[in-house]
């Protein structure tokens, strides 16, 4: 520019309001005595009040940092103009778990949103749930042309939906086998007060016209070998989703004690309606999401009973999403920190949890400061239940270790290639730490799985297609680069 040039006046930023429109809850007095849902929904007008906050950013920070790079931007944006419909089509055409996701998604895009730095951010995920409350919801997918391919699907959590989802709008021929009854996952663990088995099945009815065959009681790996599936059953690929569904024990003495419960079981037992019984004086051990939703059933089992968290860190340290800690404490759960859990002691039945005081350390590789036991500060805490919420394991019974598995941090069982390729040629395994997030996955390795198949019929890979069978293909919205893992 020449030095007598006279810039042109900035266009001034955009205005951020930085107060959320309020999600309504039920009152704290009625919601711990039953399962009821806890968060409201937000009414058509309080939800495009809320849209109206979006600045529709040119580079959306919401999007990218998405696993599944769900268009948010542009759903608010047609919910602020009241088009609840177009909302609906925008969060399904890429999202084909979105009812789930609207009430459980760990909303990565939330804490991207630019309106964060200067208040609340935008209510992405509360806004997803009212363009399918308010919007044609009941859409169907559909198939591209057949491509006479067949792929498995072990495991029907949120990664294996998500890839046969992928697979099937591509027009694959897809089976999912599960070794449980029911669908979702992990998912089936999450308490009513938060999502339903039916919210899995409203997602899961939308596949209607897609060629996925749903395969109910079958342990692959056990009930016939991985292989057997592209040797002799006619498929060309596989896709191993199998998750965590193990929990994890504390190792600690008296774990055997009648009242001691895993907090898989127990959550899923609730959700099954099966008769749980808890006491009056219950400790849940654990920090992270698992540990949150024990408590918080385990207190409307008790019917007016106490409940206590044991975490060996601190507050800052625990892995918990903070809406569910937020949630526990207007409840009325009792938190103690840095106490290390050392044995659980009863005569037949829980009467006690032994533990010691920990001081935190210096951070660990991870940056997590690790804890470090006080010597002489035992004391023993009156408990009738101890539920134990300290992580969840893979199961790798009947997998061949010439499979070459990766387990990440937190145990989730992924192909170590670029597209999650396993060892074995034509085998692929994802999944992983949120819902969102091992669909993500999932969408990596299904495109390498079509990329796989496509080699082998001879043809270039071609654009994921439009979920609705509309003649355009699958775009990624403008601005958009690349999705940030977080
Ligand atoms: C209590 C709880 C609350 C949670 N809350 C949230 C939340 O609010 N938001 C969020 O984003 N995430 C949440 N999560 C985490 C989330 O559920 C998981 O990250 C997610 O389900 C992982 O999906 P996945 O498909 O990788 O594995 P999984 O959900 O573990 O699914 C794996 C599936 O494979 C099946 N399987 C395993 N082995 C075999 C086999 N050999 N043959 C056939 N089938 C097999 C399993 O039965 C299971 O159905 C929660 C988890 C728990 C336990
Ligand atoms: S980052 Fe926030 S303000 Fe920007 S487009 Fe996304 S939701 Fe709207």
């Amino acid at each position: 520019m020449a030095d007598d040039a006279v810039a042109a006046p900035k266009a001034p930023p955009p205005r951020l309001n930085p107060v959320r429109v309020p999600i309504a809850e039920e009152p704290i007095a009625e919601r711990t005595s039953d399962f009821r849902e806890v968060l409201h929904a937000y009414s058509k007008e309080t939800a495009i009040l809320e849209a109206k906050r979006c600045i529709q950013c040119r580079r959306p920070w919401c999007v990218e940092a998405c696993p599944i790079t769900q268009d948010a931007r542009e759903y608010i944006r047609l919910i602020a103009v009241g088009d609840f419909d177009g909302a609906a089509r925008v969060t399904l055409r890429e999202n084909p778990l979105a009812t789930c996701l609207c009430k459980v998604c760990y909303h990565y895009c939330e804490d991207a949103c630019v309106v964060k730095k200067k208040g609340v951010p935008i209510a992405i995920r509360h806004l997803k749930r009212a363009a399918l409350d308010y919007g044609k919801s009941d859409l169907v997918y559909v198939p591209s042309k057949p491509k006479n391919q067949r792929v498995a699907v072990v495991g029907a959590g949120p990664a294996g939906m998500q890839a046969a989802w992928e697979l099937g709008v591509r027009g694959y021929s897809v089976t999912v086998f599960e070794q449980e009854q029911r669908y979702g996952g992990l998912m089936q663990t999450i308490p009513a007060y938060r999502m339903t088995d039916a919210d899995v099945e409203t997602d899961r009815a939308r596949y209607r016209d897609l060629d996925v065959t749903w395969v109910p009681g079958t342990k692959v790996g056990v009930d016939f070998p991985v292989d057997k599936l592209l040797k002799e059953d006619g498929y060309q690929a596989v896709f191993l989703s199998i998750g965590t569904p193990t929990h994890r024990t504390l190792g600690v003495p008296g774990e055997d004690l009648e009242g001691t419960i895993p907090a898989l079981g127990f959550l899923k037992e609730i959700n099954l309606g099966h008769d749980v019984h808890v006491g009056k004086e219950i400790i849940v051990i654990g920090g992270g999401d698992v540990a949150m939703d024990s408590v918080r059933s385990a207190l409307r089992k008790s019917g007016g009973g106490h409940v206590t968290l044991v975490y060996r860190r601190g507050r800052q340290e625990m892995p918990a999403d903070p809406e569910e800690v937020h949630g526990a404490e207007q409840e009325g759960i009792r938190f103690l920190f840095q106490k290390a859990p050392l044995r659980i002691v009863g005569n037949g039945h829980v009467e006690g949890l032994v533990v010691q005081s920990i001081e935190l350390g210096p951070p660990d590789a991870g940056g997590r400061r690790s804890p470090v036991p006080v010597p002489g500060t035992e004391e023993t805490l009156p408990a009738d239940t101890v539920i134990v919420a300290v992580g969840q394991k893979a199961d790798l019974e009947g997998f061949d270790a010439s499979l070459d598995l990766k387990l990440t941090s937190q145990g989730w069982p992924q192909g170590k290639g670029k597209g999650f390729e396993t060892g074995v040629p034509g085998i692929f395994a994802a999944g992983g730490r949120s819902v969102v997030y091992a669909m993500g996955t999932a969408t990596e390795a299904a495109d390498a799985i079509d990329a796989y198949l496509s080699a082998k019929r001879g043809e270039p890979t071609g654009p994921r297609p439009d979920p609705f069978g509309g003649p355009g293909a699958f775009a990624r919205p403008p601005g958009y680069t690349t999705p940030i893992r977080v």
